[in-house]
Parts: C-alpha cells; structure tokens; sequence
C-alpha cells in the first residue's frame, strides 16, 4: 500500500537534494568545526554557506542566524533570553492559539510571577489588534506571536502587529515555524526582532532550527557553555542537521511561487470536494489569510480519531484537532479558542500538503473519505436515526 502524506505542517520529508548534501558529514567528514586541526576545521565553511543559505532565504544578515536544536529551543530562547535581558519587565503577551512550545512556557512564566496576556481570536481565527494596544506598556518584555497557525494554517497580519509593538519599544518574537517555507518572508523590510522556525518542516532535516536575532537585539543566551554561534548558543554544532537546513532554505528559495501555485490547485481541490460531498463539514479558519497547503475541516457528529484510523487503512496520513493526553480526549486548544463548539472540534480533521504530493493522492482521498464519513455518521449515537 502506498503512503498519502498530508500530514506535512506535523513533519515533512527530507529532499533528496538535502541528504546529498548532508551524507558526507556523517562518516567522511564528521570533524568538529571548532578543532585547529584541518580536519576539523574544514568543516566551519559548510557552517558558514548554511548560514548563508538561511540568510539569502529570510532577506537578512548571515550574522542574524543562531543554529538552534529546533523549533521549540528557539522558541524558549527567544522569551526566556528576551526576559533574561530586560530583569525589570514582568509582562509577556501572546496568543492563546500559539503552539505549546510558546504557550508552557508562557504558562510556566505566569507559575514565576510574570504576567502574562493570552490575546482571544474570534470565529475565523483572526486576532483583534485592539486588544493588543490595550495591553502594551512599559512593563512588556516581549510580545510573542506565531506567524502562521499550525492547526488552521492562519496567518497573523505580522508586519501590523511588528508596528505597532516596536512603537511601543518591546520586543518582538514570531514562530514562523510553519511559515518559513511556505510563504514569501522579507526580513530586511521588517522590524520583527526575533524569529524561530524548524528544518524538518521546510525538506529539512529533524533536530536543527533558527533563531534569528535582528542586529542590535537584547539576548541573554538561553544554552550556556563554550563559544560556538559567536557565544550566543553553547553546543557542537549540528554539522549535518545544518547543511541540511541550508540546502532545505535554498531549494525553497528557488521554486517558492511554482510550489505554492501547485500545492494551493492540490489543497482547494481537495478542501471543496469534501464540503461539497460530505454534509455537515465545516472549513475551520480563515479563508483569505491561509497557508497554502493547510485545511481543517470539522466533521459533525462523529470523532476525529475515528476518521483518521479509517483513513490509515487506506495508507492516508492526516491528523486530527484533539490530542489525547493522560487517557482524556482533550479537544484542540486552538479550535476551542475560535469558539467552534466541542463536538466540531472533536470531529475535526487537518490535511496539510507539501510539494511532494500529486493530483491522484487528491482524487483517491476524495473517493475514499465521504463513505468513510457516512459509515461512521451511520454508527454515531449523535445522528438521529
Ligand atoms: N511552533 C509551531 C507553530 C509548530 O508547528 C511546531 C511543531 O509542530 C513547533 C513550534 C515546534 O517545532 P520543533 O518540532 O522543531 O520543536
């Protein structure tokens, strides 16, 4: 059976022009970049291109790239570093639809006597800037919001939100996790301070992510211990995992618009079939500002869980808005924090798509999921009979 992969915004997989480029540096030439020796040393230069790499692809300064484990280091670096370096302030503020590698930490910084604003979003998932204005003031630290949703693939109107935060001089910190390398980003034509994404979601590989710190930013260093990223990230680097990313950001750079075009035709394709052939199916989010690869869609009445097993039968791999912690079945925190009522969220369905993915994978998940659908709504106790 083959795979059917729409579960790309949960990992993505390497290109084979990334592991090219990352094969020698595990047997062949696995040096550590900071030896005198030659050996070793002939490594740093692999570092440099793939800082330039990533550099070329956000529009800024090679300097501005701090290699980091992943996404969720990056994340925690930029608020507990942020906050590290500016003692006196006590307010963080974010959103309450922000991944859990922003929204613990968070959580935990409020269990230390910081406060901390999660601003609401409403139906569509888009934030109200006034509630961001009202809560700004000489006691923020830092203002940390995503650049794009990972569940609805909504994307916050940053370059606004970056205005009107860096009038106010704090810190600006964005998880653009999800949208680097899906959306155009411009880093030199924006005051976005700090900025966190993630190799294994762009064709790279998983344990290597970025934190961009704009020229001039105030950072205590989160990892602590010798002197590699210019003393700002303790830690033999990642040799491979850091090629990779580079090579990952520059096959990115080179077709962004002609992938975009094709995975958009794919995702609409697949997105309209199912709310035109499946009755009671909701779109969850933002239609206009929406990644181009995601849809969530609600299902009423049934479980999402139980879509996903029935969808797996058929080798089709998507992912569903509840996680199930400690035995309950929690539904998505960020579906609830749109409104869409406990049973939609429960019901819900994201399928996010990459490049990789064909029209055929499309027409075969658009036979297979509305009998599914009508199978398990036949089975639910929820439908009238
Ligand atoms: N932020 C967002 C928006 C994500 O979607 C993810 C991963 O799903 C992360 C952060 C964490 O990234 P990583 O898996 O590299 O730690």
């Amino acid at each position: 059976m083959n795979t059917i992969y729409f579960d790309n915004n949960a990992t993505t997989k390497v290109a084979e022009e990334v592991l090219d480029e990352m094969n020698p540096l595990f047997c062949k030439l696995y040096g550590n970049p900071s030896s005198m020796h030659t050996f070793g040393g002939q490594i740093s230069h692999r570092i440099r291109k793939a800082r330039e790499q990533v550099a070329a692809l956000l529009g800024c300064e090679p300097a501005e790239i701090i290699f980091t484990s992943c996404g969720t280091e990056s994340d925690n670096a930029a608020i507990k570093g942020t906050l590290a370096a500016y003692p006196d302030r006590r307010k963080v503020i974010t959103t309450r639809v922000e991944h859990p590698a922003v929204l613990s930490v968070c959580r935990d910084l409020e269990n230390h006597g910081y406060t901390v604003v999660e601003l609401s979003v409403n139906k569509p998932g888009r934030l109200d800037l006034a509630e961001l204005e009202e809560h700004l003031d000489d006691d923020t630290a830092i203002v940390s919001i995503m650049y794009a949703n990972n569940e609805t693939g909504v994307i916050f109107p940053i370059d606004k939100i970056v205005e009107m935060v860096t009038d106010k001089d704090v810190v600006f910190h964005t998880d653009a996790v999800q949208a680097v390398g899906k959306i155009p980003l411009n880093l030199s034509k924006s005051n976005i301070d700090l900025l966190s994404l993630s190799g294994h979601k762009l064709h790279g590989p998983k344990g290597i992510g970025v934190l961009y710190v704009k020229k001039g930013t105030r950072l205590a260093p989160f990892m602590q211990g010798g002197h590699q990223e210019a003393g700002r990230r303790a830690g033999t680097e990642n040799v491979p995992g850091i090629v990779g990313l580079g090579k990952a950001c520059e096959l990115v750079g080179q077709n962004l618009e002609e992938e975009n075009n094709k995975v958009k035709y794919l995702r609409d394709k697949l997105e309209n079939t199912i709310l035109e052939k499946c009755p009671d199916s909701h779109l969850n989010g933002d239609n206009e500002n929406r990644l181009p690869n995601t849809t969530n869609i609600s299902f009423e009445f049934i479980e999402g869980e139980a879509i996903l097993l029935m969808l797996d039968k058929f080798g089709i791999c998507a992912s569903s808005g509840s996680a199930c912690t400690s035995g309950s079945l929690e539904p998505s925190h960020v579906l609830r924090a749109m409104g869409v009522p406990f049973t939609a969220a429960h019901g819900s369905i994201r399928f996010s798509l990459s490049r990789y993915n064909t029209e055929q994978e499309v027409d075969f998940t658009i036979e297979k999921l509305p009998p599914i659908i009508n199978r398990l709504r036949e089975l639910s106790p929820f439908v009238a009979k």
